[in-house]
């Protein structure tokens, strides 16, 4: 690797002491630590002038006027600009590094997008604003559909849900939907073992009993086991394609004409098609409803930079179910349906969300797809997938991959190779951290032990994957070699370490409570 500079790496006896160096202040390096915003807070500080209000007036709020402090930070400008951006830079971004989260596909968000996006004839319009006055984005949401069922090779879409696990729903309950208007009532959803955690969730939010399909010794679904839970009542097969292990599920058309043969519907979960757009079309493989992540395949940010959207593509059995609003374009222009009794040859089951999803996202992922042409929407599916391989390949012979390649868009390892090492999958994940990378997904999916799930997108440059490869060569060889102390507590330069994450989760303080100080206590 061409490094240019002086050597900016602790040496020698400084090397030893960095990991446990402490300084006065907190700050590690440019990095600085930062209190609660109100814990910096004096009472009576405030960023602005404001008069003090006219006792002459006689107030108008019938007695319901704040008695005590509102207790908000009292901050100056700085300090508040301040406080933000030291919190901005304990943060990892695409923008800043690799982000290799498997089953994520964090690649990098085109700025022509942001610009497109921000045009005010996307930007400043209001879902209650009359339709004439709006058929320009209406015109956009009918073209970003027309891309989507022809990438997808299926009949209709319903662009409204908000996220993939929204899309999910929306599938579902398109499908009971279709299968109540057949007079059935049909109890089970076919889950492989490897599914998302979403997939079982949606398919219990529905009200269906989960039943699983194992997987078989190569990573993908047991079709013989899927076959044996066949029967009329099965309502659908909820199926990733390519699945989470990285891997085409090479049955696939099997797997549609035995859920078809018994009246179910074949689900695919399309959040991994990324990996296959111009490539393959999921309508051809008998596939009856998939939501697409605008904010994965699409590229519009996400992981705190924005929020999703998953649009789900329908096949002709499942279209007139659609939910609404969905757009019409007629004699020269374009309308939303929003009520049921306009709708006219179709049943849809009703509304998902408010108003029309999400319009940002749209414009952001109809400027890529424009920006790509077809061709290079197939190219960025394929520059994924070759991304992947070539982790893979520079990687097998340091860590275990889990099932033989070649892989899709994403290569997955387990920790067999840590075997006797003492260190775990959580401690080489945080040991990335020190390396100055967003760790892969871990611990996911569930078929392997130990799961590392790396998925690098298109988006990274061969000289970026090469340096991200070195540090998982060095820290893999380090592990075996039994360096145990540069993993167990790792990280050991970041702001915070080892968070109990679940605590967080399961009993989050909400609430800020001010530290009475001790005199003020006693009185
Ligand atoms: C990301 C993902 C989902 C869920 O998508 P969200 O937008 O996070 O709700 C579902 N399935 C798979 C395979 C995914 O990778």
């Amino acid at each position: 690797m061409n490094r240019h500079g002086r050597p900016t790496a602790p040496t020698g006896a400084n090397k030893a002491q960095a990991t446990d160096f402490k300084t006065i202040s907190g700050h590690r390096g440019l990095d600085q630590d930062e209190p609660l915003l109100f814990e910096i807070g004096r009472p009576g500080h405030c960023g602005v002038d404001l008069p003090e209000p006219d006792a002459k007036i006689e107030s108008r709020l019938g007695g319901l006027e704040r008695g005590e402090d509102i207790g908000l930070p009292g901050v100056s400008e700085p300090e508040v600009v301040r406080h933000f951006v030291r919190l901005s830079r304990m943060n990892y971004a695409i923008d800043l590094g690799i982000y290799p989260l498997g089953s994520c596909t964090m690649k990098h968000n085109p700025r022509l997008n942001e610009k497109v996006a921000r045009l005010p004839g996307f930007a400043d319009i209001h879902p209650l604003q009359p339709q004439s006055t709006v058929q320009g984005a209406l015109e956009l949401m009918d073209q970003l559909g027309t891309w989507l069922k022809t990438l997808t090779g299926m009949p209709d879409v319903a662009l409204s849900p908000k996220a993939g696990a929204h899309g999910e729903l929306c599938g579902l309950m398109t499908i009971r939907a279709a299968l109540e208007a057949r007079g059935e009532k049909r109890t089970r959803v076919l889950v492989p073992e490897s599914a998302h955690g979403t997939n079982p969730a949606t398919a219990a939010a529905c009200g269906y009993i989960v039943d699983e399909i194992p997987a078989t010794a190569d990573g993908r679904v047991d079709v013989a086991a899927f076959k044996a839970k066949l029967d009329t009542d099965v309502a659908a097969i909820m199926l990733t394609n390519p699945n989470t292990c990285g891997l085409f599920e090479r049955d696939i058309i099997e797997i549609a004409d035995a859920i078809h043969a018994v009246g179910g519907y074949f689900y695919c979960d399309g959040a991994n098609f990324n990996a296959i757009m111009g490539r393959v079309r999921p309508g051809d493989l008998g596939v009856d409803a998939m939501h697409i992540n605008l904010h994965k395949t699409f590229s519009t940010p996400h992981g705190g930079g924005g929020p999703g959207s998953g649009p789900v593509t329908l096949s002709e059995a499942l279209a007139p179910y659609a939910p609404l609003p969905y757009v019409v374009s007629h004699g020269g222009g374009f309308a939303l349906v929003e009520n049921q009794g306009d709708a006219a040859d179709t049943a849809p089951l009703g509304r998902m969300v408010a108003f029309h999803g999400q319009m940002g996202m749209y414009v952001r992922a109809l400027a890529f797809m424009m920006s790509h042409g077809a061709d290079g929407l197939r190219q960025a599916a394929e520059d994924a997938v070759l991304n992947a391989n070539y982790i893979m390949a520079c990687l097998e012979d340091v860590m275990t991959v889990s099932f033989a390649g070649p892989c899709m868009h994403e290569c997955l390892f387990d920790d067999r190779f840590l075997n006797g090492s003492g260190v775990t999958t959580l401690d080489f994940a945080k040991a990335m951290i020190d390396e100055g990378y967003h760790p892969m997904t871990m611990y996911f999916p569930l078929v392997v032990h130990g799961a590392m799930l790396i998925e690098p997108t298109e988006s990274e440059s061969k000289e970026s994957i090469d340096q991200f490869v070195a540090s998982l060569r060095s820290l893999a060889t380090r592990a075996k070699a039994g360096e145990t102390e540069r993993f167990i507590g790792a990280p050991f330069f970041a702001p915070r370490a080892r968070l109990d994450e679940t605590g967080a989760a399961r009993k989050p303080i909400l609430r800020y409570t001010p530290v009475v100080p001790t005199a003020q206590a006693a009185e």
